[in-house]
Formats: structure tokens, sequence, C-alpha cells
């Protein structure tokens, strides 16, 4: 449905508002203090590199003013375009809703602390006028981000590319430049659970790499706190790969084969010495064990169910608060 809609513009080209060449979606959470500096930045990047453009930021229930500096900006330059969510419900839905909502032929995703450098977007746009479809950045360092979180990030990419069916390039996020065809590809993809990550290598198209030094966060303080980012790790895994369910089967298989091994030799014992001990501590330990082998296999069971349980309610994404800027819009993106 949604992939019939560039014909749909192009068969009454007067009725609609044009096409931007390059849209820049930007998630934002209490961003506030960095809108101002990240829309200064960007502009004089872009008048330079594109003939047309837009930015939509999608507010992701931020409670600091952000709201209000974008309808500031909006004012300023008409050209700034912003939604806002009913409440918080994360990054990955804030892109999801970012792409819907953007109306380029290109769209460039990054975030709103400066992070992630608008210098870069002209390398980003000369490889996708060479024909990549999928141009990402990939981050040179991971520099001012902690040993600790550094070394999690990189058991997590070692472990998803030894258990998904799908390859990660190594050190790229979400700062991007999508083709439209790449973008109606991943509107098209219904899943709730988002992992972008894994659903921009899963769509395939060509693509090709771009490296870029992360900058220091400009103002605040990074929202992905560990927790955070352990269940996202978990949503990544979990949707694209189904070996944490196998696991389970051949702990289970492996336990089972120990344990008829062990009960044949006390069985064989007991027939040669006789029994010498009323045999407590061995019992006790094998209930105990049995019963951790069975809470891990029916927690990822479990894991799996309440994914399933998510995807069949069939809820919306995200719902909006308020549009700023795409009222003129709404006909060319019915959503
Ligand atoms: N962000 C968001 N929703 C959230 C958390 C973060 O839209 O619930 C945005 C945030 O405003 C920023 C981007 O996602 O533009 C990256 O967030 P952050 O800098 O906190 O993450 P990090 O750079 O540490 O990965
Ligand atoms: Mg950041």
């Amino acid at each position: 449905m949604s992939a019939t809609q560039p014909l749909a513009a192009s068969a009454n080209p007067a009725a609609q508002p044009r096409r931007p060449e390059l849209s820049i979606v930007v998630p934002v959470h209490d961003e506030a203090d960095n809108l101002p500096l990240l829309v200064e930045r960007l502009k004089s990047v872009l008048d330079d590199c594109v003939a047309s453009w837009e930015i939509v930021c999608v507010d992701d229930g931020s409670r600091d003013g952000t709201l209000s500096v974008l309808r500031l900006l909006h004012e300023a330059d008409p050209r700034i375009n912003a939604i806002s969510f009913s409440r918080n419900f994360g990054k990955e839905i804030a892109i999801a809703a970012g792409l819907d909502h953007a109306s380029g032929d290109a769209v460039v995703i990054m975030d709103a602390d400066l992070q992630h450098p608008p210098e870069t977007i002209p390398v980003f746009l000369a490889k996708w006028r060479e024909g990549f479809l999928n141009v990402y950045g990939q981050r040179t360092d991971r520099e001012g981000e902690g040993r600790l979180k550094r070394g999690f990030a990189k058991a997590f990419y070692r472990l998803f590319a030894s258990f998904g069916e799908t390859e990660l390039p190594e050190g790229a996020g979400d700062f991007r430049l999508l083709d439209r065809r790449v973008v109606e590809a991943l509107r098209a993809l219904p899943e709730r659970a988002r992992f972008s990550k894994g659903l921009y290598a899963w769509v395939g198209f060509p693509a090709t790499g771009v490296p870029f030094e992360v900058a220091e966060r400009a103002h605040g303080q990074t929202k992905f706190r560990f927790r955070k980012l352990f269940s996202f790790a978990f949503d990544g895994l979990s949707s694209f790969s189904t070996v944490p369910l196998k696991i389970a089967t051949w702990l289970g298989v492996v336990i089972a084969i120990i344990a008829a091994g062990t009960a044949l030799f006390f069985a064989v014992r007991t027939l040669l010495f006789g029994t010498d001990l009323p045999g407590f501590p061995s019992l006790i330990v094998s209930i105990m064990f049995f019963s951790g082998i069975q809470l891990i296999s029916l927690g990822l069971i479990g894991e799996y169910v309440g994914r399933i349980f998510a995807e069949v309610k069939r809820r919306p994404l995200y719902l909006v608060g308020e549009r700023i800027g795409f009222e003129k819009l709404d006909s060319v993106h019915p959503r």
C-alpha cells in the first residue's frame, strides 16, 4: 500500500507539495538545550549540499520544554517539522514514526545530542548518489563510553553474529542515510519489538559504511542506562534468532544424559557395595539443579511468548499528541 504512494504523488504533481530531496529524522527525548545547536549546524551543512531539505523531529515524550523549542524552531523555519508522542515510546519507535512522516527521496537518521556530526551527511549523500541505497555511519571509536559498556557492546555483536541469521556490520548504528525504497521497505515491516539495527540489515539493498567519529554529548546525559541496554540487546537477539529457545532444549538434553549417568553410577555402586549414606546431599543437589534448568527453560519460552503476545495485540506503534508543520502534508502521508 505504502509502495504506491510515490506513484500517486507523481501522477498529480500540481496538487501536492513537492518532496524534498533529503529528510533528516531526529528522535528527541529531553533535548531542549541541544536542538537549537543541532538545527544551526544542520542548516549550514544542508544548504550547501542539497537542493531542498526538511527536518522531522519526533518528540518522544519529553518533559523539559523540548516541544515548545520545536514550535519556535518551526516558526522560524517551516522546513523544520515535528510530531510529538503522547508519552515516551522509546527511541526505536520514534525512528519508526520519523520514517512514517519523512517525505524526502533520501532520509538521514541522527541523534539530537550532536554525537552524530552533521558534517558527515555530505559524505553519505555522495555515496547515495553513487548508487548505494543504505549508507551507514561506522563509529571509529567508542571513547568516552566507559570500558564496561564497550565490553558489553562487543560481546553483543559477537553473540549476534553467532546466533542471528542476519549479519550486523560492526560499529554501525542508527546514524545513516536510507533511500526512499529502503524507507518504504522498513515501513512495511509490522513488528512491534523493533530492533532497527537488525531491520536495516534484514531488508538488504546495496549498502556501504562511512566512518565517523562519535563526538561528546553537547548537553545533558545519555538516556540509556544499563538495564535499558540489556533489554534492548535481548530484543535484538530474540527477534532475530530462535537460538536462545534451542539452548534450553540442548541444555535439557545434556542435563538428562548426565542425570541418567549419575543414576546408573549410584545403582551399580549400591549393588556392589551396598548403601553407606542415606543420600540426602545428592537428592537436594539434583532437585535444585533440575528446578534451575526448568526455570531457565520456562523463562526463555516466556520471553518469546511475551513477544508473541505483544505482536498479536496489534496495538499501534505510537500515538501522536501534536503535529507541527505536517498539516499540509496529511494528504500525502495518510497514516
Ligand atoms: N531518545 C529518544 N527516546 C528515548 C531515549 C533517547 O528519542 O527514550 C533519543 C535522544 O534524544 C537522542 C537519541 O535518542 O537523540 C540517543 O539517545 P542518547 O544520546 O541518550 O543515547 P546514546 O548516545 O548514549 O546511545
Ligand atoms: Mg547520545
